[in-house]
C-alpha cells in the first residue's frame, strides 16, 4: 500500500472498519459502495467489535516476498461476532494452541517494511481474545 492511500485510510486501519446497508441492513467486510443484496447504494460506515472466532486455519512456511514475520505464520479464516468472514494472520499463537471455534480479537500490528527507504505497510491481524498486550512472544 502505498503511503498517501495509508493515510486515507488509516481510521479504517485502527479500527475494523466495513459497511452497513442502510435499507436492507446486511455488513460488508472490507467496505462496499453498493449492497449486493438489495443494490443499494446507501451504505455506512460500521465499526465492528473486533471479536470472532477462528472458522479454518493454516500455517504458512513459504510466505509472500518481502514478508518479515517468523515462519511458520498462522493464517486463519475469521467469523466477527457481526457475521462477516475474512482472512488475517492469527499471533501470538504457537501450532498446539490453535484449533477451531478459538476467539480472537483484532490487533492493529504492523505488516512489512519494505525497501531501503523502510516503508512500512501496516494493516490488521488477529490474536487470541484476552490477549495482554505487553507480552511478546
Ligand atoms: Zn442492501
Amino acid at each position: 500500500m502505498s503511503v498517501p492511500r495509508f493515510w486515507r485510510r488509516i481510521h479504517s486501519l485502527y479500527r475494523l472498519e466495513g459497511t452497513r446497508c442502510a435499507k436492507c441492513e446486511i455488513l460488508y467486510f472490507p467496505e462496499r459502495n453498493r449492497c449486493i443484496k438489495c443494490n443499494s447504494n446507501e451504505l455506512q460506515p460500521f465499526f465492528y467489535s473486533g471479536y470472532g472466532k477462528i472458522i479454518s486455519y493454516t500455517w504458512v512456511y513459504t510466505p509472500p516476498k518481502g514478508f518479515n514475520s517468523s515462519i511458520p505464520y498462522c493464517l486463519a479464516i475469521i467469523e466477527l461476532d457481526e457475521g462477516p468472514r475474512l482472512t488475517s494472520q492469527v499471533v501470538a499463537v504457537n501450532q498446539d494452541e490453535v484449533s477451531i471455534d478459538m476467539l480472537v480479537e483484532f490487533a492493529f500490528r504492523k505488516i512489512s517494511s519494505e525497501g531501503k527507504e523502510g516503508v512500512i505497510t501496516y494493516g490488521f491481524k488477529f490474536r487470541p481474545k484476552g490477549y495482554p498486550n505487553h507480552k511478546k512472544k
